[in-house]
């Protein structure tokens, strides 16, 4: 009686399989720049004012670095100066962690400071933005890839992005997010808040908003607050904006793309 036993070899095999294919990082598609939903809108800035008086190197007071405008070629600086992040990306690899799910960890030693991983995704309006939290709610989605930098301009890494998706959240984070322009271009890129040994977890504090249930925090921080409180991964950034930069109030056409 050959057929049954078969069968059972047919199902076992199955299960096997799909045992193993939960252990892959959930899909996204990967790309190399912010791929823009909305109008994508330059920022009022006058690109003929670089810093001048740098001569070869940018240092603190570089009046681009103060503003977290990234050299130019208006600047005087050199093309090696430091003050131009998001050229170089720091080696970074996915983990499956012990209880914050799948995370990023350094494959390199980082010093303070040091631009890692631009984060990526659809730049999105808040209409897009409610609509799709709406959508993962009803569907309980419990990750969220959202990074809201300013009205109508929410980064969303949910179903494009780069490995900067998997950062984890922690209450007490070795990375930050800064905001910078970049030739003109709202750039959002995670840095080093401390020095970083090869192996270490990234993390950076997702200053969530209220969204759905409160969940646990895993991130065994000493100063942690045990709970999230709040669960949509939505950071506010008010970072770096120097203040001669207005904010246009203009809210962008949208475009389907
Ligand atoms: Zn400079
Ligand atoms: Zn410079
Ligand atoms: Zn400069």
């Amino acid at each position: 009686m050959p057929l049954p036993y078969v069968e059972e070899e047919f199902n076992i095999d199955l299960t096997w399989k799909n045992l193993e294919k939960k252990e892959e990082p959930p899909s996204y598609v990967n790309i190399r720049r912010n791929i823009y939903l909305v109008k994508k809108k330059r920022d009022d800035c006058d690109d003929d004012i670089g810093c001048t008086t740098c001569t070869s190197d940018c240092c603190e007071n570089c009046v681009c670095r103060v503003q977290c405008l990234s050299c130019s070629k208006a600047c005087r600086c050199s093309e090696t100066c430091k003050n131009r992040p998001f050229r170089k990306e720091k080696k970074i690899k996915i983990v499956k962690t012990e209880s914050c799910g799948w995370g990023v960890e350094a494959a390199e030693s980082i010093r303070k400071g040091e631009f890692i991983i631009e984060y990526i995704g659809e730049v999105i309006d808040d209409a897009t933005c409610e609509q799709r939290l709406w959508d993962m709610k009803y569907q309980g989605t419990q990750n969220f890839y959202m990074c809201e930098i300013r009205k109508d301009f929410t980064i969303d890494a949910t179903f494009k992005g780069n490995l900067s998706r998997f950062l984890n959240h922690s209450c007490d984070p070795n990375c930050m997010l800064e905001k910078w322009q970049v030739e003109g271009e709202t750039r959002v890129g995670v840095f080093a808040a401390q020095s970083i040994k090869v192996g270490e977890p990234l993390t950076y504090d997702y200053r969530f908003v209220q969204f759905g249930p409160e969940v646990k925090c895993h991130c065994g921080a000493s100063n942690c607050q045990g709970f999230l409180g709040t669960k949509k991964k939505i950071c506010k950034l008010d970072l770096c904006w120097g203040s001669k930069r207005r904010r246009t109030s203009a809210s962008p056409a949208v475009i389907i793309v």
